[in-house]
Order: C-alpha cells, then sequence, then structure tokens
C-alpha cells in the first residue's frame, strides 16, 4: 500500500512537472502594431495580405530613400495593381508629400499603373533616384492564411455584411497577430528590391510628370443627358458631341437589339 502510494507521488511529480515543461512558451513576443498602422486599418476598414503588401513596400521606400540627408524627402510612389495596398501606400506616406499621397491628388500623389503584379515603384522627387519593390511569391500569404478555417469564415461573413460584433472582433483580432507576425520577419525578407533603371525613371518623367500642366477644366454639356463633363473625355456620336456614358448607353442598346435579330 505504501509503495503504490509513492508511486503514484512520483507519478503524478513526473506529470505535472511534464507539463509544466510542455506550457510554459519558448518563443519570442510579438512586436506591438505600430500607431500609424492603426490609423492605416482604419482607413482601410480591415487588414489583409494586399494592405500588408502595399505597407511593406512603402516602408521599404521611406527606408530608402529617406536617408539622413532627405529626411521627409517627398516620394511619388507607382503602383503596379489597383488593390488594397493603395491604401496602405497613401497613409504610410501622408505625411511625406506637400499635399498628400493620395489618388486624388492627380500625377504626384499617387499613380495606378495597373499591370497586376505584387510590385510598387518608388521614385525621390527631388533627384529622381527610384526603387521598386516587388513583394515576393506567397512571402505574406504565408502569415495570412485563407485556408485557415476559422479565419476563412469570419472573412467571408465580413465581406457578406453579416459577422456579428464579437465575430468582427474576433477576426480583427486574428488580422491584428498575423500582422504582428509579418512585422516580426525583416521586411527585406519579404521582397526583392532594386534601383530603378535609367530608362524606367525617364519614362516616369515623360509619361506622368512632364504632362503636368494647369489642371484639365474645360466643359462641355452633353446634348442628350444635359450634364456637364470635361472636354477631354468627349466622344463623338455621329455628328453629335456626347459624353461616355451617354455614348455606352447607346452602345448597349444597340448591343440589345443586334442580340434579338
Ligand atoms: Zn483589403
Ligand atoms: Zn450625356
Amino acid at each position: 500500500m505504501q509503495l503504490a502510494k509513492k508511486i503514484l507521488t512520483t507519478l503524478a511529480i513526473v506529470l505535472l512537472t511534464g507539463t509544466l515543461l510542455r506550457v510554459s512558451p519558448a518563443a519570442s513576443p510579438l512586436p506591438p502594431l505600430p500607431e500609424e498602422l492603426e490609423k492605416a486599418i482604419e482607413f482601410h476598414g480591415h487588414i489583409c495580405n494586399g494592405f500588408a503588401k502595399g505597407y511593406i513596400a512603402a516602408k521599404i521606400a521611406k527606408e530608402v530613400l529617406q536617408t539622413k540627408d532627405f529626411e521627409k524627402a517627398p516620394i511619388l510612389p507607382i503602383a503596379e495593381n489597383n488593390q488594397c495596398g493603395l491604401d496602405a501606400i497613401q497613409t504610410t506616406l501622408m505625411e511625406d508629400s506637400a499635399f498628400g499621397n493620395t489618388i486624388g491628388n492627380r500625377e504626384r500623389g499617387l499613380i495606378v499603373d495597373d499591370v497586376g503584379k505584387d510590385a510598387f515603384k518608388f521614385v525621390r522627387l527631388s533627384d529622381m533616384k527610384g526603387i521598386r519593390v516587388l513583394i515576393k511569391p506567397g512571402a505574406v500569404e504565408s502569415v495570412f492564411r485563407r485556408t485557415d478555417w476559422e479565419y476563412g469564415v469570419l472573412r467571408r461573413k465580413f465581406f457578406l455584411g453579416i459577422a456579428r460584433d464579437a465575430e468582427k472582433k474576433k477576426l480583427f483580432d486574428i488580422e491584428k497577430n498575423n500582422f504582428r507576425k509579418l512585422l516580426a520577419i525583416p521586411l527585406k525578407e519579404l521582397c526583392f528590391v532594386r534601383d530603378l533603371t535609367k530608362e524606367e525613371i525617364s519614362h516616369i518623367e515623360e509619361e506622368y510628370l512632364a504632362k503636368l500642366g494647369p489642371p484639365d477644366n474645360k466643359k462641355l454639356v452633353c446634348p442628350i443627358c444635359k450634364e456637364e463633363f470635361l472636354t477631354s473625355r468627349s466622344r463623338k456620336l455621329g455628328n453629335q458631341i456626347v459624353c461616355i456614358t451617354c455614348l455606352r448607353k447607346v452602345k448597349r442598346a444597340k448591343d440589345r437589339e443586334e442580340k434579338k435579330k
């Protein structure tokens, strides 16, 4: 009996120690989310891998182009896609431009050259030095795994607008945690960075910057819808000059009639 008790006590101690050892985590703590990111997330409405890609690219641009002699130098971003990352670019670079690096600021705020790539070019306008940041395929997705069942379900509910408050909170917690995991990796390991070539720089100068003149304000009134529109967007319809909306309507009606035949 005495022996049985002793064996049981020893067994209990062994089990308990084992559990304690297993529970104590060896992983280093994740970095907190930077304050600027909280603001950016509020602007975008959620966190996702596209958003993360834009953030990584903008941070690298600041690191490479805003060195000591060029602190807060204005940077012109050119996005090679038209996705969530644009919002992160706008908010991250916001304070470094006289007018804001926003898409509404014509050609010097944010240019979208959508060729469908996870890449972003950045040009320091004071001396036209530029870089291209290409996000490594799968690098961000390895952290933001949509195949994770709970994450996938919550995301779907959120985008359908049917997530309850508690579910939204859960989703945001998962996403914020994902972002923290991402920030624990050195940003340069997540992408390829190279200088822009002379040819690329002159293309940007000719394509976007040379064209900058007084804003295009001349307007016409469309004879069909009677609404004003920019003269530069006018289209010919027979012998009339019309707006694009009306031209599209006429074309769609024609297509429908032809289908009936
Ligand atoms: Zn997004
Ligand atoms: Zn019209």
